[in-house]
């Protein structure tokens, strides 16, 4: 039997707080109303999470899938240095989804959503004639005009990231050759991401960054987003990578993830090479990973050899290949 809509929604009111903060209506009426602070824009962005492509429910919980479906929607905020408020969900479901599932899909999402006082305010279920689909919808927002774009970066900028890169697709490759039973508490750049939403916000307040996009599909090909924007090229330094560590014990990534592997939800961004940057933000540290150049192309260099840097992050586990179509 599928899980009858009031069914789903009631279980969600009852985990819902009160409608307050932007809500000024929530779930129960027919559309949400929300307020946004005076002199501020809105931001909305919207995010599939679709089993076979983006998880698969033999390697992903169904507390993982609700948390990873939702940092989707919150690093895109995170990305326009703005601050998410509000969240819709639309799923639909195959009939013979175990209720646990959904129960624990739910209580992965809340539980971050409460993180950065998030208020799910409204979705759909339907029944699906294949996997789970869901699609998230994320609303922030950001004072007029602060809002960081893709478009801003010039020649001589300089680029960072946050935090380190290559944890996730690492993750994703221990999935692929068959260790099924990875413990997710210990890979939780793979499983339990968390979105740079303080990060980005800091570094719209400062006006730290000329530009910047959030890490879903990898360096490489986030970078190309950047750069096709901006109307610039850019160099990476191999060497300057931050490698992130999975597993117990921890080990290394290698480089190759670190440029290629998507998932990280990770902060790219560029500066004018003037602007004193931090080392640190909070307990995240940037790094300077090379610079934007006017020559309209990506290389990466690596001591003294360069090559031309494609974008070849792959975006999902369902297109193995490292191309992007
Ligand atoms: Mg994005």
């Amino acid at each position: 039997v599928p899980l009858p809509e009031k069914e789903f929604i009631r279980k969600i009111r009852s985990r819902v707080k009160k409608a307050g903060g932007p809500i000024a209506t929530g779930i129960g009426d027919d559309c949400a109303v929300l307020r946004i602070p005076r002199g501020h824009e809105l931001l909305v962005t919207t995010d599939f999470s679709l089993e076979g492509i983006h998880f698969r429910r033999e390697w992903h919980s169904a507390r993982s899938v609700g948390h990873r479906c939702l940092t989707r929607g919150l690093s895109d905020i995170a990305a326009m240095g703005g601050t998410p408020t509000a969240a819709f969900l639309s799923l639909a479901l195959p009939p013979k989804l175990p209720q646990s599932w959904v129960d624990q899909f739910t209580e992965g999402l809340l539980r971050l959503a409460s993180r950065f006082h998030v208020v799910l305010a409204g979705g759909d279920t339907a029944e699906s004639p294949g996997g789970v689909l869901a699609d998230i919808v994320v609303v922030g927002s950001v004072p007029s005009g602060r809002a960081r774009s893709r478009s801003g970066a010039r020649p001589g900028d300089s680029i960072y990231v946050t935090g380190e890169l290559g944890g996730a697709a690492a993750t994703l490759g221990k999935l692929m050759r068959g260790k099924t039973k990875l413990k997710e508490t210990e890979y939780p750049r793979h499983f339990y991401p968390l979105p740079r939403v303080g990060i980005g916000q800091y570094l719209q307040q400062h006006d730290l960054a000329s530009s910047m996009i959030d890490l879903s599909d990898g360096l490489s090909t986030d970078l190309a987003h950047l750069c096709e924007e901006s109307g610039v090229g850019a160099e990476i330094h191999l060497q300057a990578l931050p490698l992130a560590k999975i597993g117990k014990p921890p080990s290394l990534v290698e480089a190759n993830l670190a440029l290629h592997g998507g998932e990280d939800y990770e902060l790219l961004f560029t500066a004018p090479r003037a602007t004193s940057m931090p080392d640190r933000i909070g307990r995240t540290k940037i790094t300077e990973i090379g610079r934007i150049t006017r020559v309209p192309t990506m290389f990466v260099a690596d001591g003294q050899r360069k090559t031309k840097l494609s974008p070849a992050g792959w975006e999902h586990f369902s297109n193995a290949s490292p191309s992007r179509g």
